[in-house]
């Protein structure tokens, strides 16, 4: 259920977002763009329905947005930078948030914050820039379900193999949108090629 983005503009940004040398306010700037592209596609599939125009030359049968009630869920700190996409396109978005921090002698996510809108009935986008092991993201995915959400979508700018593979095991079918697809992660849980730690470069930490 992996998702690519597969448009030139999306190979553009992200090759900037790669480079090193990029700078934060160049970097906000690339997230925000390549977010755009990736809210776009993940709602490619949102149901429409008719709506009756009047032109300024003529009636004319046209196609709205039948989905009123989206919801995207940052992971903090990195899906922040997530958010405004979303929030730009879609305006009457609503917005929850969940705080995961790993334990470092278990190295597993807890969950610190959860502030999260009714779920039930609504289509959930689950925003984190890196999946890197998918642990965080598989439960954020566990605690949207616990809070009644059955509709949820995962989007994610850089994802490695083994983060995909970890979603899959713990919520197999989970639609699963991604800018680039990398090739690994290394011993310290880093993506390669990657872009090296998102929240440090986005908020220039
Ligand atoms: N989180 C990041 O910010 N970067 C990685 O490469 C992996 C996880």
């Amino acid at each position: 259920m992996l998702h690519r983005l597969d448009h030139p503009l999306a190979a553009h940004i992200i090759t900037h977002l790669r480079d090193c040398t990029t700078k934060p306010a160049t970097f906000r700037t690339l997230a925000y763009q390549i977010g755009l592209l990736l809210a776009i596609e993940a709602t490619r599939d949102l149901p429409t329905q008719p709506k009756r125009v009047d032109t300024p030359l003529e009636p004319h049968e046209g196609r709205v947005l039948a989905h009123d009630s989206l919801i995207v869920v940052p992971i903090l700190r990195a899906g922040l930078g997530m958010v405004q996409p979303f929030v730009d396109i879609f305006p009457d978005v609503s917005i929850g948030y969940i705080g995961l921090e790993r334990d470092h002698a278990t190295a597993v996510a807890r969950s610190y914050y959860c502030k999260l809108p009714p779920l039930d009935g609504h289509r959930v986008f689950l925003v984190d820039p890196m999946l890197a092991t998918g642990g965080s993201a598989a439960q954020a995915i566990t605690v949207l379900k616990q809070h009644g959400a059955t509709d949820i979508r995962l989007a994610c700018i850089v994802a490695a193999p083994e983060g995909v593979a970890e979603v899959e095991r713990q919520h197999p079918g989970t639609e699963i949108f991604v800018a680039a697809f990398d090739r690994a992660l290394d011993p310290r849980k880093y993506i390669l090629p990657g872009l090296g730690d998102f929240g440090d470069r986005l908020y220039g930490t």
